[in-house]
């Protein structure tokens, strides 16, 4: 065991996803609490396992949960909505996450820039906070039972206060002074658990743009909480950027450490001076805890002596980067993977031997290792060594094609454009389409399932996709919809769908990483430069074209959004992939309007939540995101209409940036808030054309013509009916037909109203 190795958190769903399963069975009733105790004893037991096997000398209790950490915050702190006052235990806690019959569930949101989803707490003026201190000491009970002495993990009382919300939409930093003294008695009794002990408490809020108000908390927050007792050392870790501010401010206070990512925060290098001259331990995080790659260890040597040079080797640790939360579990269920690629990879459980390779290494030399680790050590700068040459990954085709690619913007102006697409396309105000997919029902994906497994031909498959797309396109016929769609039986994902007819892409059988509560994604994975083998879309769309005299909208996913919701190789720019995806496209664009397709949408879900944590480095973002895009669109032909789709309505910060992506029409999602959030679109002038949705998708309910008639003419209080499409919210995919009938009959009838009346 290296004395310096260090695991900033451990994913807690389990390496076969037993937590979601028991977690599921419970929740529809078919076992008791105690058996979702008894398989979280066995998956806590297992995983701390893992890391003491690995050599890992910090590893860490009260990571686990049974559904969010931020959750068992809020519990620790009595923290709880009036609607769930009344219950108690895990009915209260599993309703406060997804709600009950009487009451909504608390809000849930996005963990910075991951794909983990907490909970937002609720918090009131009149709250009275009271220490729930329960599952905290018992964690760190039942690990040291089994004779691990941990860490104990806290969300920092800034960070919870800083991602709550409260009732009355104030100021949640005015609850500070009722929060803290929470945080002072938990380390009490926390003290009085053994002689010396450790608390990670996480503070990922300082990687942001702080105000001063929110500095100035810090000192007061981390003088009380370290001068609680003598046997506590406190770490504060943060993670996804640099916190130099706030490390300005802590390395005055008397923490014993702080825990720094430098591989997505290399500014936090900047802060390396001041932290040599405190006596503040450095956690180094050097081992990437969010994506699926083997760790190139020269290299983190490398950056570890770099480190070395300013911060003495006796203040430093080595540490993953962040919680392995984000990362999927064990390499050991990857049956089916190429080899090759499956050498490139590490999960959670591989990254516990690297951070204790590294560290060894680091702190005692390869003297140190023993044969094992020698061999270990070979592998893996073979494999990286591999990886930088490897055929697989480098294609000189797609770089020189994509370095030559100098059409960065569509032919036309968007003025001119418009108006051929008008004429030649003929739809009318207050065109009525929908965002692409329809019911994915029972039928579909199994069918989809029995072709992947092979239980059913190609043949066969395409029958009953087909029937599936006559069907729906019969039904938005005799709906009376103005544009179509074909509704994307053959779509099991909309990025996983594209990323596995791209080359350079890869898939996991286990590679899940939770992303809220039992709920698991697998992203695929960019491993090589991306190419288009061959059309992906253009025999589908050709035949749903087939089918009807109306036009037939094409259906394709943008670069950034099959970007974020990947994993992405490590040895290339960010940008540069997403230009290699944005040309794929292109030619897919350019093959589905030769094959007579004339509107074509590029959804762009994800487009707004890649945006980086940082102010400074927005525009770069903006930039390449944009630019890509336009990329994508680029062969579009004036009269091709371009539209896109942006799952969610918050514009006001990033309206220029969408406007400059040039896509004739976009499609928003906007029905639970009226006409609100489409006044920006009106104030900066915006040119385009959007389809503000008109009915929410994700509720069961079938909104009535009248219902939809008002929230038509709420638009055109904003907008010009010449500027206008009527859509629903989002895509269809998760409703049932039974649902999606009525609602979209409605939607058509409330247009035909309001246009007899304007
Ligand atoms: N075209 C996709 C669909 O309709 C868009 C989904 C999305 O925006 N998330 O399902
Ligand atoms: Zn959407």
């Amino acid at each position: 065991m290296s004395k310096k190795s260090y695991i900033t958190g451990f994913p807690r769903i389990g390496e076969q996803r037993e937590l979601k399963r028991i977690l599921e069975s419970f929740w529809a009733q078919k076992c008791s609490f105690n058996e979702v105790e008894n398989v979280a004893k066995e998956l806590k037991k297992r995983h701390w396992n893992y890391q003491k096997e690995a050599g890992i000398k910090y590893i860490s209790s009260n990571d686990f949960s049974y559904y969010d950490t931020m959750l068992d915050t809020a519990i620790m702190l009595s923290a709880m909505p009036k609607r769930f006052s009344d219950l108690a235990n895990e009915t209260q806690y599993f309703s406060m996450a997804r709600g009950n019959k009487e009451s909504v569930a608390m809000e849930m949101t996005k963990w910075f820039n991951t794909n983990y989803h907490y909970i937002v707490p609720e918090l009131s003026l009149e709250d009275e906070y009271r220490l729930n201190s329960e599952k905290i000491i018992n964690e760190y009970k039942e690990a040291k039972a089994q004779g691990i002495k941990t860490k104990i993990n806290l969300i920092g009382p800034i960070t919870f206060l800083g991602l709550s919300k409260r009732v009355d939409r104030g100021d949640t930093y005015m609850l500070h002074s009722k929060v803290l003294p929470i945080y002072e008695s938990l380390l009490k009794e926390i003290a009085t658990l053994d002689d010396e002990i450790t608390v990670q408490i996480d503070e990922p809020i300082f990687v942001k743009d702080n105000d001063p108000k929110v500095l100035s908390l810090i000192k007061p927050t981390y003088d009380a909480l370290s001068t609680i007792s003598e046997s506590i050392k406190i770490i504060v870790t943060t993670y996804f950027e640099h916190s130099n501010e706030a490390t300005r401010i802590l390395v005055n206070t008397p923490i014993w450490g702080l825990g720094l990512d430098f591989l997505y925060g290399e500014k936090n290098k900047e802060s390396l001076a001041r932290i040599a001259n405190s006596d503040k331990k450095l956690i180094a995080g050097v081992v990437d805890g969010r994506n699926i790659w083997k760790n190139d260890i020269k290299r983190t040597l490398e950056l570890l002596e770099d480190i070395a040079k300013v911060v003495p080797k006796e203040q430093l640790f080595v540490s993953s980067s962040c919680s392995l939360l984000h990362t999927p579990f064990t390499l050991k269920y990857e049956e089916k993977m190429d080899r090759e690629i499956k050498n490139w990879l590490s999960y959670a459980v591989e990254k516990l031997d690297e951070v204790s390779l590294i560290s060894k290494l680091f702190f005692e030399g390869e003297e140190s290792l023993n044969n094992h680790e020698k061999v270990v050590l070979e592998n893996n700068t073979q494999a990286n060594k591999h990886r930088k040459t490897s055929t697989v990954i480098h294609d000189k085709n797609v770089q020189n094609k994509v370095a030559n690619f100098n059409k960065f913007t569509r032919d036309g102006q968007y003025e001119e454009r418009i108006k051929i697409q008008k004429e030649i396309l003929g739809y009318r105000e207050l065109a009525t389409t929908t965002i692409g997919s329809f019911p994915q029902t029972p039928e579909v994906r199994k069918a989809r399932q029995a072709f992947k497994n092979g239980l059913i031909s190609k043949e066969d498959y395409e029958q009953q996709m087909k029937a599936y797309i006559d069907d729906c396109v019969a039904f938005q016929e005799a709906c009376g919809l103005d544009i179509l769609v074909h509704g994307e039986p053959e779509r099991n994902d909309m990025v996983e769908y594209f990323g596995e007819q791209l080359q350079g892409y890869g898939f996991s059988q286990n590679g899940w990483v939770q992303s809220y509560g039992s709920r698991c994604v697998k992203p695929p994975f960019i491993y090589g430069d991306i190419s288009r083998p061959k059309p992906m879309t253009v025999e589908w769309m050709k035949y749903a074209q087939s089918k009807t005299e109306k036009i037939m909208k094409g259906m394709l996913t943008g670069p950034v959004t099959i970007l974020n919701w990947s994993f992405v190789r490590d040895d290339k720019p960010r940008d540069e992939v997403s230009k290699q995806i944005a040309v794929a496209l292109s030619d897919e664009i350019d093959d589905l309007q030769n094959a007579g397709i004339q509107i074509i949408q590029v959804d762009e879900a994800a487009f707004k939540e890649g945006y980086p944590l940082r102010e400074a480095d927005i525009k770069t973002y903006e930039a390449w995101a944009v630019r890509d895009f336009k990329i994508a669109v680029s062969t579009a032909k004036e009269e091709t209409q371009i539209h896109t789709h942006m799952c969610y309505s918050e514009f006001n910060d990033i309206i220029k940036t969408i406007e400059a992506m040039d896509a004739d029409v976009i499609s928003i999602e906007t029905a639970r808030s009226g006409n609100e959030l489409l006044k920006i679109f009106k104030q900066v002038g915006y040119k385009q054309e959007v389809g503000p949705g008109v009915y929410d998708i994700h509720s069961p309910r079938v909104p009535s013509v009248e219902e939809i008639v008002q929230q038509i003419k709420l638009l055109l209080e904003v907008l010009p009916k010449e500027q206008l499409w009527i859509n629903p919210d989002c895509g269809l995919k998760t409703r049932k037909w039974e649902e999606v009938k009525p609602s979209l009959s409605n939607m058509v009838k409330a247009v035909q109203i309001v246009r007899s009346e304007l």
